[in-house]
């Protein structure tokens, strides 16, 4: 690794520099950008709050963490261009003076601030929506209405105002989107330009409305303003652009005046996933790398970069100049500081499970952070230093008790942690078995080295009973003793060839060939996705399964699908009737069902369970008497609460807390475990 000395400012007290790349500033002429840290888009939902006091804490703890420029998210330049009824837009003075209170106190950080320009196009979920033609986008119910000339020539306008407004609201710059599938994009390719006008036809009339609202933003705003231009660089969709097209674009945004290139990767309805936890890091970098080659203004690299020794890499290899980050920004404000001062170790990774921060968006809720629920509720969820250090014990090393022993200790308590196994961590231990979840290491990596900065005192291989915690003078106790696995009421459950998913995911080789799997909520699609695997896929073994082609030689980028076939015969079974997997995620519920139908798993709903035997299991599916031939059950059955330590403390009268799943199993995540962990050690 290269090392050498940094400016005061940077490091603080520490004396070395780990990723010298990532920590040189970028000159863009008219202003420096003070290293190669981006914050990328990210609607939070606070963009809708009345006023932007929010939003404001927000930015101003990332831009104190030290990261050069941040993208907010996306506001429209007019009605039609809402993503949603009465979403955010920047129309009008009005609503520029509100965002006065956020660029003050990011530039007052010492970073600076671009707001985004979206409009949604067919994707904009009400009525009212417009498109370059009438064809409406499998992800939305409405039929956009076909632009008039005229309307392409008010909508361009309305770019340019919006501009004018992020100038006059104090903004650094804009980031035009262009990618993901939104109106920009759709102008640009044949699958939704239908148009003969000079709007549509061959790639120059598609790429016209681009060129146009780029030099129509340019001409309002002057030239010492930050243009960004999102350009979907590999749409992963039929009849996308092709690479000369996207290298065209690229050349002519250069000309026209656009500051730097920021890398858009698929479109919002391209069914192959591009950030979930199952796309290796920097899968797509190789796509900015060939595109910088093109062009000589600065290009951005984004979609899942979460570690600073691949940003740094990236940027040696010559791949890009800047490293969008969007969601590690959520998972840890303090990610540039942490990087650039030595304490990677210390970086709250992002695991890109989606589950609260594009599941909440979906879900029109706040966004927040699995492993950091303070995200986009800084004003709420503070951590403030305790009046009074207590001798606190908590029960149990998983996601709950880790996230209230920091907390805790954060604050100045003293804190006790007792695990009964010989490590930390709780299911995590078995959830970062899983192909595709390796990420989940790296939360119980920064829980340890936390821990052990913050002084609690970790106690392994030790099971608590409730006469140990009596005899011992703690001032709170803390009981997050996790679940235990649900055993179903089933003829035969004990026969040798039933396995629970504990013993499925620490020895898969005991796992015979023909396999069934009892219960299909997350964790039977996680087992059944260990189980049809030998090893996790590599990346060219990724893009053939899932039909990427990063060199765009295909439009688009996307190619037939190559699946590997599976390693076992997996059939997944449940009571309910109703689509299997159907209360997975509501962004990546559609991976993994794909992934196992590629993986040829069968899968059964509406089973009735009659007997396991020597053959297999014997059920009644669709009224009829059947039996399915099994080598192995695994029985996946969901969990109950793992309350002996609560039930006996309290018993004896004693005050506890209780946190994850030692409260309630049904519909527990580590979302809500480390949730209520921070929640209740922020009180104590
Ligand atoms: P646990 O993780 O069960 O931890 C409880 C801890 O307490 C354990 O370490 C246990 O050893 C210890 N303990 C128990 N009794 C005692 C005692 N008497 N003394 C000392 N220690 C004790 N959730 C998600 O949100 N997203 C996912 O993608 C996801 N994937 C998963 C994949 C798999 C394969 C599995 C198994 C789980 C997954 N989960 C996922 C669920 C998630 O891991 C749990 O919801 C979370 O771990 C619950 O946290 P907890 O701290 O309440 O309990
Ligand atoms: P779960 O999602 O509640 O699923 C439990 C499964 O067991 C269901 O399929 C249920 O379906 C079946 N079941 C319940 N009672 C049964 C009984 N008495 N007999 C037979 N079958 C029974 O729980 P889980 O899969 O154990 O996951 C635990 C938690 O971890 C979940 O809350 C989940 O959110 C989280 N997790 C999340 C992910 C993720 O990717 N986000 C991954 C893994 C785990 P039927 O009742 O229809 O049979
Ligand atoms: Fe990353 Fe998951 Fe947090 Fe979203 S919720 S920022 S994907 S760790």
């Amino acid at each position: 690794m290269i090392i050498r000395r940094l400016p005061h400012h940077i490091i603080g007290s520490e004396k070395l520099l780990p990723f010298p790349h990532l920590a040189e500033p970028l000159d863009l002429g008219f202003t420096r950008l003070k290293n190669r840290f981006l914050m990328g888009s990210m609607h939070t939902g606070l963009e809708d709050d009345k006023d932007f006091h929010r939003l404001a804490g927000y930015f101003e703890e990332r831009a104190r963490g030290g990261v050069a420029i941040m993208v907010t998210g996306g506001f429209a330049p007019n009605r039609r261009g809402w993503l949603l009824p009465f979403a955010a837009k920047l129309t009008n003075r009005k609503e520029s003076n509100k965002h006065h209170v956020l660029t003050e106190r990011v530039h007052a950080a010492d970073s600076k601030i671009v707001c985004q320009i979206l409009h949604a196009g067919r994707y904009a979920y009400h009525p009212f929506s417009v498109a370059p033609s009438a064809i409406k986008s499998p992800i939305t119910p409405f039929t956009p209405k076909a632009m008039s000339s005229a309307l392409i020539r008010s909508t361009i306008q309305d770019f340019a105002d919006s501009a004018y407004w992020a100038r006059a609201a104090g903004y650094d710059g804009v980031e035009i989107m262009g990618s993901e599938g939104y109106l920009i994009n759709e102008f640009l390719v044949e699958h939704t330009n239908h148009r003969q006008d000079e709007w549509g036809g061959e790639f120059p009339q598609r790429m016209r409305f681009a060129l146009e609202v780029v030099k129509a933003v340019r001409a309002k705003v002057g030239l010492d303003f930050i243009i960004i231009f999102r350009l979907s660089m590999i749409d992963l969709i039929e009849r996308g652009s092709s690479w000369n097209e996207v290298v065209l674009l690229a050349k002519s945004l250069q000309d026209v005046g656009v500051t730097l290139l920021n890398t858009g990767i698929g479109w919002h309805e391209a069914r192959i996933p591009t950030i979930a936890t199952c796309v290796p890091r920097a899968l797509f970098s190789e796509v900015t790398h060939r595109l910088k080659k093109e062009v000589t203004i600065p290009v951005i690299a984004s979609n899942r970069i979460n570690d600073p020794k691949v940003a740094e890499d990236l940027l040696a290899y010559g791949c890009a100049d800047l490293i969008s980050m969007a969601r590690p920004f959520l998972a840890d404000p303090d990610f540039v500081r942490k990087a650039l001062s030595g304490r990677s170790r210390y970086i709250n990774t992002c695991i890109a499970c989606n589950q609260a921060c594009l599941d909440h968006a979906f879900e029109k809720k706040i966004a927040s952070c699995l492993v950091n629920p303070r995200a986009c509720h800084e004003t709420e969820l503070n951590y403030d230093k305790a009046i009074r250090s207590k001798r606190i014990a908590i029960v149990g090393g998983g996601p709950a008790g880790l996230s209230a022993a920091l907390v805790a200790a954060t604050r100045g308590h003293r804190v006790t942690l007792f695990e009964k196994s010989p490590q930390l961590g709780g299911q995590f231990n078995l959830a970062k078995r899983i192909p595709g979840k390796e990420e989940f290491e790296q939360t119980l990596r920064y829980f340890q080295e936390s821990l052990r900065a913050q002084f609690v005192e970790v106690v392994l291989n030790h099971t608590v009973h409730s006469e140990q915690l009596l005899s011992q003078q703690f001032d709170e106790i803390i009981i997050a003793t996790g679940v235990t696995p649900r055993i179903p009421q089933i003829e035969g459950i004990s026969h040798p060839k039933v396995m629970s998913y504990i013993d499925a995911i620490l020895h898969p080789e005991r796992v015979g060939y023909k396999v069934v799997l009892l219960g299909a909520g997350g964790i039977g699609f996680d087992v059944a996705a260990l189980l049809v695997q030998k090893k996790p896929a590599t990346m060219p073994q990724f893009c053939q399964e899932w039909g990427i082609d990063l060199m765009v030689q295909h439009r688009g980028g996307v190619m037939p699908m190559i699946p590997t076939p599976p390693f076992r015969e997996v059939t997944l079974m449940q009571r309910k009737t109703g689509k299997v997997g159907e209360h997975l995620g509501k962004t990546t519920g559609w991976i993994h069902r794909a992934h196992l139908k590629h993986k040829q798993v069968k899968m059964m709903a509406g089973v009735h369970y009659v007997k396991i035997d020597d053959l297999g299991i014997h059920i009644i599916h669709e009224k009829q008497q059947r039996h399915i031939l099994a080598d192995t059950i695994v029985v996946c059955a969901g969990q109950s609460p793992n309350q002996d330590c609560l039930t006996a403390l309290r018993a004896a009268g004693v005050s506890v807390h209780a946190i994850g799943g030692a409260v309630e199993a049904l519909e527990l995540d580590a979302k809500r475990a480390i949730l209520e962990g921070a929640e209740l050690a922020s009180k104590l």
